[in-house]
């Protein structure tokens, strides 16, 4: 049996290209230093895959950014704002996914959604009439040159046709039709050159296929290929899919001239019924994703090895593969030296993901693995206890009653009480939370958690900013204040610290978008809340001023998706351990005089399941009644308020009514302020502040913008229910451009106040 890797994390074991990107954006090194890293990279991830026995290793994975924009890029996909700007390839590449602004122009980023149900984010394509689709540029082929000079046979990634179709963004009147035949003639001229290069495989991701798709897809994706296919003589197509089942397009695949499938056995729940039901032709290789890439537990052999042996009984033949992207894991397990073996044992990161799918190669060619070390030592992982259990937990939630996730008085009525309590001016203004984690603040945590300074030194610091903070937002003149945040490394890692039943790693980054990781904790155990974890810093901010300070929470929702996740209980019952911690935060925020508290839910969104049937019963019937139990026990005049980054929530906007916050921060600005719509049509009754301009790149909005947006958001949303802030948290920017923005909004409000007076 061989093993194939879909992909494989491109950001470094230590993050060496995040470093030097943005060493290369504030113009410390050139452009021929940040490729050198880069073709580094590549040469050790390649070399790592090959040492470790895998036999189908990608290229063209590697990506300065996304590889959804590569290969827009590939396509010729570049609008015109951008190819104006006169510059070259790569900064031309690089201000599609970061904006620019500059000595050659002032254009925006392109806009960034969730990448399927994981934390990554990609780029969103954008299609114009005057666009030509055509296969361009060379970083497919240069790539799989740069391999073969390592010695390394690879399989070149690409998205798929199909999945780029539905990616896109149609921008003006054409639409995805217009440029069917186009798209398919681009492939072809792809699989062409692949050709020449005598390429032995090209592997096509079409995660698409595993969400919801009715006759019009499965016509469509049959055309595409149909056409395609047969321009691939010698070229073998892997036809890969990941994050779920294929069950809608199941029987036309089997039919379909690919010479092998790809299929995800982790999260697609119904793959085996599918297989048992159709079968699986012998012609074709099924590339069984068995590994899971996107958590982080060790896998469990027998499972895994039963599953390949039923295949083999049915005589089909299987490749061993990752069930998605290396990319939503960490690096490697090695640079972990806090935690013990005793936990280190059940974690398997991409490196020792790698070994895994070697040792399950070596397994399936014993005669019996059952009597093998390697087997009996995983055996023994899944059958001792890991002491993660915690009576006290599981009794309080079993004592939890239905009232217990409804607030009263109902919405309007608290609407009323708060207004008048409050007595905030009319569109107040606020921020999402954290202000710039500038160099200082950095500086400062490492050193307190290096023991370079004491506990006191610490806290007074981050006092000072807070003052420094406080002040400056009376200054400028924002309505709702925050204490900026300087004490977290993170939204869920900070609460994860303070919370029984989660570990933390050192090194094991994730990516999230460009140059950004994450560094998720592990749900170890049941989990409760250790001790009082915001109020100490809130109630200080709140003593510094007359105004209203913002609590700042992170809700169980996020804390739960942004964790890697634990697979011995449902994600129902550690979400709602979580909820109860956070219920205790808030209830002591409020005790001591808090009088605003936002729960932020970033990621509620991004764990949505992929097919619209599960979205009810495997997801929101628990995600929001968890957010409703963190703060239902609070009085009627205490605001509450959420945050969800990426406002693609209009296909669920009653559920996000159903939350029963007060108010709801959301980004808008970089998604065309689509959702106002929607709120519209209905009814949302929460208090909305839709983003007013893009944290997420180093671009200063002028007062006329804001002004313009803020009278486009006023013909949809009532003006009684409108506040005006940024997108998101201000934490990845700098003072400057937060200090020139944040003034422009608070000069448009006052503006918009006189213009509605
Ligand atoms: N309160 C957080 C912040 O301002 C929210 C971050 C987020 O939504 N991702 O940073
Ligand atoms: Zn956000």
């Amino acid at each position: 049996m061989q093993t194939s890797v879909i992909g494989f994390p491109r950001i470094g074991t230590l993050r060496e290209l995040k470093f030097a990107s943005e060493k290369y954006f504030r113009k410390e090194i050139e452009a021929a230093q940040l490729l050198e890293t880069a073709k580094e990279l590549r040469k050790v991830h390649w070399t790592t895959q090959k040492n470790s026995g895998a036999d189908y290793i990608s290229c063209n994975d590697f990506s300065h950014y996304d590889i959804t924009l590569d290969t827009a890029v590939l396509l010729g996909i570049i609008p015109k704002r951008y190819k104006d700007l006169g510059l070259s390839e790569l900064d031309t590449y690089f201000a599609m996914a970061r904006g620019y602004q500059g000595d050659c122009g002032d254009v925006k980023a392109l806009a960034m959604k969730k990448w399927y149900n994981t934390n990554y984010h990609y780029i969103v394509p954008e299609l114009e009439d005057e666009t030509t689709i055509k296969l361009s540029g060379s970083k497919l082929w240069d790539e799989y040159s740069e391999a073969k000079s390592l010695g390394i046979e690879t399989k070149p990634v690409v998205i798929g046709a199909y999945t780029m179709l539905k990616l896109c963004r149609y921008t003006e009147k054409k639409t995805a039709d217009d440029y069917l035949s186009d798209f398919i003639n681009a492939y072809k001229a792809l699989i062409e050159k692949c050709e020449e290069y005598q390429i032995e495989w090209i592997q096509f991701d079409e995660p698409s296929l595993v969400q919801d798709m009715d006759k019009d897809d499965i016509a469509l994706f049959c055309k595409i290929y149909n056409n395609i296919l047969p321009y691939a003589k010698k070229c073998k197509i892997l036809l890969q899919t990941y994050f779920g089942d294929v069950r809608d397009i199941y029987a036309e695949l089997i039919n379909m001239p690919f010479a092998g499938i790809g299929l995800d056995f982790i999260e697609g729940k119904e793959t085996c019924r599918l297989i048992e039901k159709y079968g699986f032709p012998q012609d074709k290789l099924l590339f069984a994703g068995l590994v899971n890439g996107k958590n982080i537990w060790r896998n469990n052999y027998d499972k895994t090895l039963q599953i390949l042996d039923l295949l083999n009984k049915k005589g089909i033949k299987s490749v061993l593969s990752t069930s998605c992207s290396l990319l939503h894991v960490p690096y490697t397990l090695k640079h972990e030296k806090k935690l013990s073996d005793e936990y280190l044992a059940y974690f398997s990161f991409a490196e020792e993901k790698l070994a895994e799918l070697n040792e399950l190669k070596t397994l399936s060619e014993c005669k019996d693995y059952h009597s093998e070390e390697i087997f009996k030592n995983n055996e023994k992982l899944f059958a001792e206890n890991r002491n993660c259990e915690n009576a006290d937990v599981k009794n309080r939630l079993s004592l939890v009653t239905d009232s217990d996730y409804i607030r009263l008085p109902k919405r309007s009525e608290r609407q009323k009480i708060q207004k008048e309590i409050l007595a905030l001016p009319k569109f107040p203004t606020t921020t999402i939370g954290s202000f710039p984690q500038t160099n200082d603040v950095k500086a400062n945590r490492s050193a307190y958690r290096k023991g370079e300074i004491s506990e006191k030194e610490y806290i007074n610091f981050n006092k000072a900013k807070i003052a420094e903070c406080v002040a400056w937002q009376e200054e400028i003149g924002l309505d709702v204040l925050v204490h900026g945040e300087y004490e977290r490394n993170d939204m869920v890692e900070y609460f994860g610290e303070s919370l029984g039943g989660f570990l933390f790693t050192e090194k094991a980054w994730v990516q999230s978008y460009g140059t950004r990781c994450v560094k998720p904790p592990v749900i170890w155990g049941d989990v409760y809340r250790k001790k009082p974890i915001t109020v100490y810093w809130s109630v200080y901010a709140q003593s510094l001023t007359t105004k209203i300070m913002k609590g700042m929470l992170t809700g169980p929702v996020t804390i739960l998706n942004w964790s890697f996740p634990r697979e011995d209980i449902s994600i129902r019952e550690s979400i709602s351990q979580i909820a109860l911690a956070i219920r205790d935060e808030v209830l002591d925020l409020e005790k001591n005089g808090i009088r605003i508290i936002q729960i932020d839910e970033a990621a509620l969104r991004e764990k949505l399941p992929l097919r619209k049937s599960d979205w009810y019963n495997e997801y929101l019937s628990f995600a929001i009644p968890a957010f409703c139990l963190t703060h239902s026990g609070v009085k009627a005049q205490t605001q509450i308020h959420t945050h969800m980054c990426y406002s693609e929530f209009t296909d669920i906007i009653p559920s996000i009514d159903d939350m029963d916050a007060d108010v709801i921060t959301f980004e808008a600005s970089r998604s065309d302020l689509q959702i106002l719509d929607s709120l519209r049509e209905h009814n949302f009754e929460t208090e909305v502040g839709p983003g007013v301009y893009d944290i997420h790149s180093p671009r200063v909005p002028s007062v006329e913008e804001i002004l313009n947006v803020l009278n486009i958001m006023l013909g949809k949303i009532d003006g009684d229910k409108l506040w005006i802030n940024p997108d998101c948290g201000l934490k990845t920017r700098a003072m400057s451009e937060t200090e020139a923005s944040l003034k422009n909004l608070v000069k448009a409000a006052k503006q918009i106040r006189k213009q509605n007076d």
